[in-house]
């Protein structure tokens, strides 16, 4: 009978690892929720901060302490934080500092979902927020209030590429003693160190270029102030914004060729958006250090020669044109992200700005010809023909 079989004692209970005096080269991913200590003296000696020690994933884990402190080193940052998303980020920088009563001002053309959470949630747990153009570093200072207690723009705008005024704005919260939170996704460490420019907070959606594969969904926040850091990162552990270890395994892998997938998507598209420029049917090119830029010398200023892989542009035609063009460029994804190491074409008018009204589109230059390109590494050859090929079919269906 099967009942007689012993079950041996290593089968439930866990195993120690094998001895080796060698070291695995790589990160282990631990999956592991919990961590065991010795004894309650132990124990008690980790939560009162005596000895290191994690304690329960939600908490903290050893890959998500390990992606941080890389990022951390990007940024000049200490102590950083590894949540879920870039939303989880932009929520716990917001919702960890501020309380009923405060009013938190935007950019107004941050990410959609930051506008959502300012224009719908934050509101209706009684913290106020308004907009303002980042670009015009006097119109932000009128909209501050006296109960402003935070700041939150972006360095660069998606899709428009506008690149607002920081340091007329870190001028600004420093006298008024508001906090500056910089959500610096687009710009990256490698164009763009907020905390060199007196930002207060620093988010990141790690999705994007850090991890740079489009195969993780986390985000990234520090604080310059350590009780700030406390505050988040307690917001954050309550509400359980935790990451993934495997996540964060596979972002610290990602995370490691950063500065070379950035450095050749910018070439990229510096070369690019001169191609495009000079492309029939193409009616204007979108690209920071490009002199035709609105905001050229800002950008030239702030980034020095680092532009960054994001490009925009305008064809003719209309939404047949746009259909013509994504249909012709089939072997390049047209998908709503950012930051994958491949070329990715986003069109805002029927994804990120499609909640807005025809006429709010036309304000912001954002016509159904409209797209956006997040240029990755591939060959410039090869984009360059594509592109040729895409705008050309574009051109064809305006008539
Ligand atoms: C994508 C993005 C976010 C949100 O990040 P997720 O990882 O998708 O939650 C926030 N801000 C900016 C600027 C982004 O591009």
């Amino acid at each position: 009978m099967s009942d007689d079989r012993p079950i041996p004692e290593n089968l439930v209970r866990r195993t120690p690892l094998p001895t080796s005096v060698s070291r695995p080269v790589v990160t282990p991913i631990m999956p592991s929720v919990v961590y065991a200590s010795d004894c309650p003296d132990e124990l008690d000696a980790q939560y009162e901060g005596r000895v290191k020690g994690f304690t329960y994933a939600r908490e903290g884990h050893p890959n998500a302490e390990v992606l941080a402190q890389k990022i951390d080193a990007l940024e000049g940052a200490e102590g950083g934080l590894i949540l879920g998303s870039g939303m989880a980020a932009v929520t716990a920088a917001l919702m960890g500092c501020l309380k009923a009563g405060d009013h938190v001002l935007g950019g107004d053309q941050l990410y959609g979902r930051s506008l959502r959470l300012m224009g719908t949630d934050l509101p209706r747990f009684g913290i106020a927020t308004s907009l303002a153009d980042p670009t015009d570093a006097a119109a932000f200072a009128r909209a501050i209030r006296p109960e402003t207690r935070m700041v939150l723009v972006e360095l660069v705008s998606n899709p428009t590429l506008r690149v607002a005024d920081i340091p007329g704005i870190a001028a600004i919260c420093k006298e008024r003693g508001v906090l500056l939170a910089v959500d610096s996704t687009f710009s990256t460490p490698r164009a763009f160190r907020p905390f060199e420019h007196g930002a207060d907070i620093v988010i990141h959606s790690v999705t994007k270029l850090l991890a740079g594969h489009s195969d993780v969904t986390l985000g990234y926040v520090a604080a310059k102030d350590p009780a700030l850091r406390k505050a988040i990162y307690d917001f954050a552990v309550t509400t359980g914004l935790t990451p993934s270890p495997f996540d964060c395994w596979l972002a610290e892998r990602g995370l490691m060729t950063f500065h070379l997938r950035y450095d050749r998507a910018e070439e990229n598209a510096k070369a690019l958006a001169d191609h495009l420029a000079g492309l029939p049917g193409v009616r204007r090119v979108l690209y920071p250090l490009r002199a035709d830029h609105p905001d050229h010398n800002r950008a030239s200023g702030l980034l020095g020669a680092r532009g960054g892989n994001m490009l925009s542009f305008e064809v003719e035609g209309g939404r047949a044109g746009a259909n013509a063009l994504t249909r012709a460029m089939r072997d390049l994804p047209f998908a709503p992200t950012l930051g994958d190491i491949a070329t990715i074409l986003s069109h805002s008018a029927s994804s990120s700005h499609r909640a807005l009204s025809h006429e709010a589109r036309a304000a912001l230059g954002i016509s159904e010809g409209f797209f956006r390109i997040s240029v990755g590494v591939e060959d410039i050859g090869l984009l360059k023909r594509d592109f040729a090929a895409g705008v050309a079919a574009a051109r064809a269906a305006a008539g």
